[in-house]
């Protein structure tokens, strides 16, 4: 996750919490980046980074990421990313590159006029990926397209360089939340960069803000209907039952059965009180670790460590391969 601003809960639910179920699995070995050099594309304040970085940090361990056994990295500390990445950079199609959507979003109309690291972003996605040679990278849906590209980035090297080298990476995507909308607009992704506010919960809201932003949330004036069908037409209705089923715990057709004509009078009492519930310990778990930065500074250096010792092995192979003098 990028250190650009607080963490929000299409962050948590779409990407954190499988995080926390895919370390504890038996047998995986986790690495979790925060990824520092991802968060320089856009506009940004160098005084505030590096707090920033702490933030996130500190969101991962309060979610459930234990650092004992997954290493917490800085991305900026781990060289070998940026290096892979130039490399990976001339196995690239700028073709490729150009068909990325989140590039154009992010870009907006004045393409022209945006960075180059914004362009290459993927390009760095796929070095932060295959660093590890890891095989399994859980995401929100909105990272499916630079997964397929890490993909053909990691076949394309396998093809020039040596047949079997780099796995090629499994996004996964599971649970209910897949993909949070935006309180405010059903269509929109929930996000950092949105400017209301209002239309995210951070994972540092109190059960207050909480609370009134989902009592604020657009809907529409109708009941929930009796089947997921009926959702598919109404954006915000289903953005704020998904919600509710992912933070509950159970799946949506579940807590669709429970609330299946109620007004939303009815409904957002009981999705309030599930968030306020399930975030609240997060929360407070993110304030304490906040109040000791000495102990996320020493977390994060004994993930550097743990990164760098991996990464810079899969390098030199990399480096070796490509045929550089080592
Ligand atoms: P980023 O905000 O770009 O640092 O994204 C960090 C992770 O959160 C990625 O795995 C994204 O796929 C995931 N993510 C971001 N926004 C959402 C959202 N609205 N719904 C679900 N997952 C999301």
């Amino acid at each position: 996750m990028q250190p650009t601003s607080h963490l929000h809960l299409g962050n948590y639910l779409g990407a954190l919490r499988n995080w926390v179920a895919l370390q504890n699995e038996p047998g995986s070995e986790c690495l979790y980046g925060v990824v520092d050099l991802h968060a320089i594309t856009q506009p940004y304040d160098p005084a505030q980074l590096k707090n920033a970085t702490r933030e996130i940090a500190a969101a991962y361990i309060a979610g459930g990421i234990d650092p004992v056994k997954s290493a917490i990295f800085a991305q900026s500390a781990v060289p070998a990313h940026a290096e892979l990445m130039w490399l990976f950079a001339t196995v690239t199609q700028m073709g490729k590159l150009e068909r990325m959507t989140q590039f154009k979003d992010k870009a907006g109309k004045n393409a022209e006029r945006a960075g180059l690291g914004l362009f290459a972003y993927p390009v760095l996605m796929a070095a932060d990926i295959l660093v590890y040679k890891a095989t399994h990278v859980p995401v929100g849906e909105d990272q499916k397209q630079h997964l397929e590209l890490a993909r053909d980035i990691a076949a394309t090297f396998n093809h020039k360089f040596g047949e079997g080298f780099f796995p090629l990476p499994e996004p996964v995507i599971t649970g209910e939340a897949t993909r949070v909308m935006s309180l405010r607009d059903g269509t929109q992704k929930m996000s950092k960069s949105a400017e209301s506010d209002m239309s995210r919960i951070n994972l540092t809201d109190d059960a207050d803000a909480i609370a009134n932003k989902i009592k604020k949330a657009k809907t529409d004036p109708h009941p929930l209907p009796e089947t997921l069908e009926d959702l598919k037409t109404r954006p915000e209705a289903d953005n704020l039952l998904t919600l509710y089923a992912a933070l509950s715990g159970q799946s949506k057709a579940e807590a669709l059965t429970a609330f299946a004509g109620k007004n939303f009078s009815e409904f957002k009492p009981a999705l309030v009180e599930v968030a306020v519930a399930h975030l609240a310990p997060i929360t407070a778990r993110m304030r304490d670790l906040m109040a000791d930065p000495v102990e996320i500074d020493r977390i994060l250096t004994r993930g550097n460590e743990k990164a760098n010792a991996i990464a810079n092995g899969v390098l030199r192979d990399v480096k070796e391969k490509m045929g550089f003098w080592r």
